[in-house]
């Protein structure tokens, strides 16, 4: 899968799941924009990745459209294109049940979420129509496909991801792009271990098929196959990685 000639473009990169997968992108020999809000993060993944090839961090709040627009912009200006775009930047909001649920949070959870995905994709489309194609992959959750008691919030955030893929790879898959949705079940990661204690996630492994936590790299190589050539027939797909999470 090694094309030193593309770019990826990837959001959430200064953590977790869109660190890793930034970090398979350089692997494979593509050049990457390190989009995030937390400054800080952002540069220190551009120190530690820099090593494995061309990477620049553009601080960016997805969840506001001007800096999303300005993102992709500089990531043009940097590489000139963009290949692979990956959409991870994404908040859990509070826990609790519907009743007890707040205005602010309902806000907070869908403007990073389910609008500023909506706008990274909109401009990255923009890009990807004027160069000919490209390959958008957006990080939904196992919550994207089944219902979870007490995050309802984020769960309705995450359907909204993949009914919002779905549509938007019927729209573009004639114009040479391909836009599908990575499904995560538990995996460790900061947001992980921030809101989920050992104790709870003991509790939750006991009743999983596999039993353990999935790695941010997992999710990586399923996000990489999707923008390959290898997956050049697959559109408008919700791909579960939860080690058997979702399996009815
Ligand atoms: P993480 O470690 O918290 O990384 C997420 C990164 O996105 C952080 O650097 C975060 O910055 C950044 N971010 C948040 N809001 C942003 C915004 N408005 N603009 C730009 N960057 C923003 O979380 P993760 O576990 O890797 O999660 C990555 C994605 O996977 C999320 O969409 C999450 O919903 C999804 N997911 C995770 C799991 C899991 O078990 N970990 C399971 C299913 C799906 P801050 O630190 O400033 O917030």
């Amino acid at each position: 899968m090694s094309n030193p000639s593309q770019v990826a473009f990837v959001t959430g990169a200064g953590s977790g799941i869109g660190q890793a997968t930034a970090r398979a992108f350089l692997s494979r020999g593509y050049s990457v924009a390190l989009v995030d809000r937390d400054v800080e993060l952002g540069q220190k993944t551009q120190a530690e990745l820099g090593e494995l090839g061309d990477c620049t961090f553009i601080a960016c709040d997805v969840s506001d459209e001007s800096s999303v627009e300005h993102a992709v912009e500089a990531a043009v200006a940097r590489y000139g294109r963009i290949d692979a775009a990956f959409n991870a930047a994404g908040i859990n909001g509070d826990p609790g049940p519907v009743a007890e649920a707040s205005s602010d949070n309902w806000d907070r959870v869908m403007n990073v979420n389910l609008k500023g995905l909506m706008f990274c994709m909109k401009h990255q489309i923009r890009q990807m129509l004027g160069q000919g194609g490209g390959a958008i992959v957006n990080c939904a959750s196992s919550a994207g496909l089944v219902g979870v008691a007490g995050l309802s919030t984020y769960a309705a955030s995450k359907h909204g991801v993949v009914g919002l893929t779905r549509s938007a790879a019927l729209e573009y898959v004639r114009s040479n792009i391909r836009i599908n949705a990575v499904c995560p079940g538990m995996i460790d990661t900061p947001m992980w271990r921030r809101s989920i204690s050992p104790e709870l996630t003991e509790q939750l492994l006991a009743s999983d098929p596999s039993g353990r936590l999935g790695q941010p790299s997992e999710i990586a190589e399923a996000v990489l196959w999707l923008c390959s050539s290898a997956a050049s027939f697959v559109a408008g797909h919700a791909l579960s990685v939860d080690g058997g999470m979702t399996v009815d």
